[in-house]
């Protein structure tokens, strides 16, 4: 998980919310119709701008949504408890069916909003899995409600990931130490396109939109540094 900046939601859906909260005024005993509005335009642009908004991935476990299943809107106070919000485009969010089912209405002050807060000042990834820094409850909370290491085809997914980027690392040092450890030339020239090509391998995949990229950035964004000292 890592931070992303809200975008502006749907007009109509604006609309929307203001004319749902105005019957709230007059029945507070009213109960949103989430199926109903499933059917609609409103909903469907709702979902494009969240897509667009996550770049694709979703909000919890960062897969690309649409090579493994359908999207589903996330309300992040869920819409059982907090039913004012429930067209409210600042609770929703862009999730995969795994987490959505996975949180379900859990909802506590322990949970971590990717567009109000900053999940990685709780959440890093060790590996391919998710740890609580310091294990802090927040960051306990998020893994154990949303399964994110429990899950064999999200953990699965997030190894062949990591093993691409480990190999050709593990390659680099290697043949960096190989150079280093001739007794004549040490010259590392001949490296520097391989070397190069990794650092802005992992620069690219770190970023926002690419399947998870905060694992990538957590596990190799450091030893970019190590790298760039033998490419002077
Ligand atoms: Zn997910």
């Amino acid at each position: 998980m890592h931070k992303v900046k809200r975008n502006k939601g749907p007009i109509k859906l604006m609309n929307k919310d203001k004319e749902w909260r105005d019957s709230l005024k007059i029945n507070i005993k009213l109960k949103p119709n989430w199926e109903e509005f499933s059917k609609t335009v409103i909903k469907k642009e709702t979902i494009s701008m969240l897509e667009d908004m996550y770049k694709g991935c979703c909000c919890y476990c960062e897969s690309k949504i649409k090579s493994t299943s359908y999207p589903e809107i996330e309300h992040f106070k869920p819409k059982t408890f907090y039913p004012e919000l429930c067209f409210d485009y600042t609770n929703l969010h862009y999730s995969c069916k795994r987490c959505n089912l996975a949180k379900g209405s859990h909802y506590d002050d322990n949970i971590i909003s990717p567009s109000e807060e900053n999940p990685e000042e709780y959440i890093q990834y060790i590996g391919e899995l998710a740890v609580s820094i310091d294990n802090n409850k927040r960051g306990n909370t998020m893994i154990d409600v949303l399964k994110l290491n429990e899950r064999a085809d999200l953990k699965e997914e997030r190894i062949k990931y990591l093993n691409e980027f480990s190999k050709n690392y593990e390659l680099i040092v290697s043949a960096i130490e190989m150079i280093l450890n001739k007794e004549d030339s040490k010259d590392l020239s001949i490296l520097k396109p391989f070397i190069c090509n990794f650092i802005d391998n992992v620069e690219l995949k770190s970023k926002h939109g690419e399947s998870y990229c905060t694992m990538i950035k957590h596990n190799f964004l450091d030893k970019l540094d190590i790298l760039m000292e033998f490419l002077k």
